[in-house]
């Protein structure tokens, strides 16, 4: 017979968390979480909406935010003036705001200079921005590098606007200041780093990226306190102009970084794109291929247009920048338009990338190719104190997979090929090439 439960007092705080609160949690719910805190920030190149963001982000990760001044050499370029704006928004001849940042941040041109003035309806059209093939979309602009202004709206709210004379006001500011980028360091054993960038300058647009912020914040959360032998360098950084401000302050670190992954657009349900970089053969390329081979997944091959990988995959720093995206940028509608919202982006997929970006990222860790420094024959272990036979007992673990690296480590084999062969397991691996790589036996080749 089936008898209710007593209620009690206790009942609300000890009720489980309701199963479809556990399952978004599993399922990315953090994460589309983060998206949603972000969405209505104004950010842009510059500026306290980037501020702002990387805070956000310190409540979840220790990211050390840099600031560098505006007017900066930064390789062939300059850090620019630093853009805040307060609000910007279109009056009509009776003073009703028809068109206003306050209902979206996109309807101003991101770097619109400053002004206040009063226009014809033919002279403000030339400075509308709106999308006929999507009427009732904003679309995304900017000006960063060309004084200007502009506004951007609906094709259907455009084309509706009678003739009659408007006023126009961008309430920014546009001075001297800084560029604020975000970083975070995780070391590894090896001095060796892989580079993590993502943009943080897009405001209001969901895919594109804060789901690129959201995957790197929570990438970094995972790796976080765990012994890592290639380290992990995250930087959160303006599109462009952020990561060659940051190549130019971390040229001299620089060296240590020969593989980096950029991370955008991965909050779609598209499936995944990898772009590789411009040499093509680099510890990430060579991974998310081999992942990519047998999925619907797919890899591309190097252009020189996209997101950052251009900075660092340029010629003067060689680093093998691959990009992870989901529907590519540009092969998408909703790509720079209003349409890049937070219904667009789901915490599944968020989720999935999350787990494909550790996947990869641990695979690497374990693509470390030794060569024996001692290959005619066995070296002599016990001399070395790595083998220390007790009666009858059977070789430990750690010994057996010492004779497996010291075997293979022949250039070709990395310890991923290793584990593969021996069918040990990576954590027992990495603890033996360690032990042999103290005793001057095994040189570490990465990548
Ligand atoms: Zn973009």
């Amino acid at each position: 017979m089936w008898l209710p439960a007593p209620r009690s007092n206790f009942e609300v705080n000890t009720k489980p968390m309701p199963a479809d609160k556990l399952k978004e949690q599993r399922e990315g719910g953090a994460l589309y979480a983060l998206c949603s805190r972000l969405y209505p920030v104004c950010r842009s190149i510059t500026g306290d909406g980037v501020r702002a963001t990387l805070k956000e982000l310190q409540q979840i990760v220790p990211l050390c935010l840099h600031e560098v001044r505006s007017g900066r050499q930064v390789f062939d370029w300059k850090v620019p003036l630093e853009w805040n704006l307060r609000e910007a928004f279109i009056e009509d001849a009776r003073g009703k705001r028809i068109v206003d940042t306050a209902n979206h941040n996109l309807h101003v041109v991101s770097y619109s200079v400053p002004m206040d003035l009063v226009c014809s309806r033919a002279e403000l059209d030339k400075h509308l921005h709106s999308l006929p093939e999507h009427p009732t979309w904003i679309p995304y602009r900017t000006t960063y590098y060309s004084p200007d202004w502009g506004f951007c709206l609906a094709h259907e709210q455009r084309v509706s606007l009678p003739d009659e004379s408007y006023r126009v006001v961008v309430d920014a500011t546009l001075q001297e200041g800084a560029l604020t980028y975000g970083e975070l360091h995780l070391p590894g054993s090896s001095g060796r780093d892989i580079l993590i960038s993502t943009h943080i300058c897009h405001p209001s647009l969901a895919n594109d990226n804060l789901s690129g912020i959201a995957v790197a914040t929570y990438l970094a959360k995972h790796f976080m306190n765990q012994r890592l032998r290639l380290g992990l360098r995250f930087v959160f950084v303006p599109g462009t102009i952020g990561a060659i401000t940051w190549l130019a302050e971390n040229e001299r670190d620089v060296s240590q970084i020969r593989d980096a992954l950029v991370v955008s657009g991965v909050g779609d349900k598209g499936r995944f794109t990898y772009k590789k970089s411009r040499r093509g053969n680099g510890l990430l390329d060579r991974i998310f291929a081999r992942r990519f081979a047998t999925t619907d997944n797919s890899v591309r091959l190097f252009s020189p247009y996209g997101y950052d990988e251009r900075q660092y995959c340029s010629p003067g720093f060689d680093i093998a920048a691959g990009c992870l995206m989901r529907t590519p940028y540009g092969e998408y509608d909703e790509y720079h338009t209003s349409a890049d919202n937070l219904d667009f982006i789901d915490a599944g997929a968020l989720q999935q990338s999350l787990e494909l970006c550790i996947e990869a990222i641990e695979e690497a860790q374990h693509e470390i190719r030794y060569v024996n420094t001692n290959p005619k024959c066995e070296p002599q272990l016990g001399r070395r104190g790595l083998y220390e036979p007790i009666g009858d007992e059977p070789m430990s673990c750690v010994q057996l997979a010492q004779l497996w690296i010291l075997c293979y480590s022949d250039g070709e084999h990395s310890l991923a090929d290793i584990r593969d062969l021996s069918g040990l397991d990576s954590t027992t691996l990495a603890r033996a090439a360690e032990r042999l790589e103290a005793a001057g036996l095994l040189k570490a080749e990465y990548g």
